[in-house]
């Protein structure tokens, strides 16, 4: 069932695990995160970039889709669909949309800007009984075009944004989106606890969860972690598996040209990236 992030993730932090954000790009990718997240019995957050977004046609697109595909398919583990990294114009897109959650980057404003523009949203998603997400201090990588360094949030600004009334909260520690390089220096978890002492019982999100060592994710978790953000990984495992696919001359047998069967390798890529996953977070068992 379609419901908000808040529940979810209130239990996680009370429960010391995380619940999964996989993003979403297509029917396939959806499918596949519900259907995992059924059969290992664990909350689940579908997240969609604006980019995603446009290339699904669009959030209505994405809202019906996502609604019609928890019924046809009879998922009854909470599932609550999420805007990633939304811009202020693409949050109220959302909102209208029918998404359940979103997320309000406002980490390229200054700090008052940034405060206002969250306020504001606060207050519309108390009304219509969405989650919100913030973020504070940019988080490293490439999405969607958006290129940031992988700071680490300052705590005292964690804090305005965090008493402003949000569901839960990014905050940079020296993580990035995508791949990590060689020679990342690894998590801040000085800079986690000084959030978390200042933040009090606020859910963290860890955004970039592709390659963060297993000790570091749970070292994260046990530091009041209750979201994680996985991308690049379903993508990774997905584009592995079909390459496997197509370099075997599977898709030149028979029917293997059929779009069904050339993509079904690299849905169960997802299907296993999203349960190890949740096995990792610990979210299993937990709807
Ligand atoms: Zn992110």
């Amino acid at each position: 069932m379609l419901v908000n992030a808040k529940d979810m993730l209130d239990k996680a932090r009370d429960g010391r695990y995380a619940v999964g954000q996989f993003n979403i790009n297509n029917l396939e990718w959806t499918k596949a995160i519900l259907l995992t997240a059924q059969e290992q019995q664990s909350p689940v957050i579908l997240g969609v970039s604006e980019g995603a977004g446009k290339y699904m046609a669009g959030f209505k697109t994405v809202a019906q889709m996502v609604k019609a595909m928890i019924e046809e398919l009879n998922i009854t583990v909470p599932v609550a669909l999420h805007l990633d990294h939304g811009t202020y114009e693409g949050c109220y897109k959302c909102i209208e949309a029918g998404f359940s959650s979103i997320m309000f980057d406002g980490s390229h404003y200054p700090i008052e800007e940034n405060v206002a523009k969250t306020k504001e949203l606060v207050e519309v998603c108390a009304q219509k009984g969405l989650s919100l997400e913030a973020e504070v201090g940019s988080i490293g990588g490439e999405e969607d075009g958006v290129i940031g360094m992988g700071e680490c949030a300052d705590p005292n600004e964690c804090k305005a944004i965090a008493d402003l009334g949000v569901d839960m909260l990014a905050a940079g520690i020296g993580n990035i989106h995508g791949k990590y390089p060689a020679n990342w220096p690894g998590l801040s978890f000085e800079t986690l606890a000084a959030v978390k002492e200042k933040t009090g019982d606020m859910p963290l999100v860890l955004h970039g969860g592709t390659g963060i060592p297993e000790d570091m994710i749970k070292k994260a978790i046990s530091l009041g972690v209750a979201k994680i953000n996985v991308n690049t990984e379903c993508q990774l495992a997905f584009a592995d598996a079909t390459r496997k696919y197509i370099e075997a001359g599977k898709d030149l047998a028979g029917k293997g040209f059929d779009p069904r069967k050339l993509l079904a390798p690299g849905t169960e890529a997802i299907k296993e990236t999203v349960r190890a996953k949740m096995e990792l977070f610990g979210s299993v068992g937990k709807a």
